[in-house]
């Protein structure tokens, strides 16, 4: 089949800086992908790419074969790809289970006249979304924290909400920027376990991450960026002892 991700000769440019400068690669199905490089190399911009929030300069993306360049992102969630973000994007205001009941509520069809008829707020009550969510919460081991406020929960814990909401709209393709960052050791061991039984769920995987030995770990092929381009590309040793990458992490 297609590849689940394919980026052919992506570049985004703002005013004169390449922040990505023709790239390409191409990620297989049910693989977990890394994204690492410098700061400032272009690894945040390639996942605005992918996931609608920025249009290319220049180049194409394809989700399962199928172009989705210039796609909005409600069009890209419906064809599969789910992301987190590097700072939490979870309701401050809302519990860990009503956090994971919106994009549940977000996710299936639903008819015009439910909107229409149906009070605003009243998927709180929504039995067989609870018992969704429910479902979702013990799968990530959330369960003890479903009506505890975000906030209110160690910052390993929120980033979990965060992959589970994620996940609670059976994405295809899954983004995660920097999972780990400000996560113990222990959280960290328990990240890699979470992602990896995703990946064998069947999806796809692509991580930007700084944390080497998770990255080291994880992942079956790593992509190095620096400046906007790829300097290196293979499996995690391949790209660990390539000169290149040394000297630009030197130069971070
Ligand atoms: P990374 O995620 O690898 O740290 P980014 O993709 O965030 O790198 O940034 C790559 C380059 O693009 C940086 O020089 C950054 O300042 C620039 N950049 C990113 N987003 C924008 C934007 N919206 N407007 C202008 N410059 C941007």
């Amino acid at each position: 089949g297609a590849p689940a991700l394919e980026i052919l000769s992506v570049s985004k440019h703002f005013r004169g800086l390449k922040a990505l400068d023709d790239i390409s690669l191409s990620v297989a199905a049910a693989q977990i992908r890394g994204i690492v490089g410098p700061n400032g190399s272009g690894k945040t911009t390639l996942f605005n790419v992918i996931s609608g929030f920025y249009k290319p300069t220049g180049g194409e993306v394809r989700i399962d074969g199928r172009p989705m360049t210039n796609a909005r992102s409600y069009r890209l969630a419906q064809a599969g790809v789910a992301r987190t973000f590097q700072n939490l994007r979870l309701f401050p205001a809302m519990t860990v289970r009503e956090n994971v009941l919106v994009a549940l509520d977000q996710t299936r069809t639903r008819s015009i006249w439910r909107y229409a008829i149906w009070q605003p707020g009243v998927w709180r009550h929504d039995r067989a979304l609870r018992r969704q969510a429910d479902t979702i919460l013990e799968r990530y081991g959330l369960t003890d924290f479903g009506d505890a406020l975000p906030g209110a929960l160690p910052y390993g814990i929120q980033r979990r909400v965060e992959i589970a909401r994620a996940m609670a709209r059976e994405p295809r393709l899954l983004l995660l920027d920097e999972p780990a960052a400000g996560l113990n050791g222990d959280e960290v061991r328990q990240l890699g376990e979470i992602v990896r039984s995703i990946r064998d769920s069947g999806v796809t995987v692509v991580l930007i991450e700084h944390n080497m030995g998770l990255v080291m770990s994880l992942c079956e092929h790593v992509t190095v960026l620096a400046s906007g381009r790829i300097i290196a590309d293979g499996t995690p040793d391949e790209v660990a002892t390539a000169p290149q990458v040394i000297e630009a992490y030197l130069g971070d």
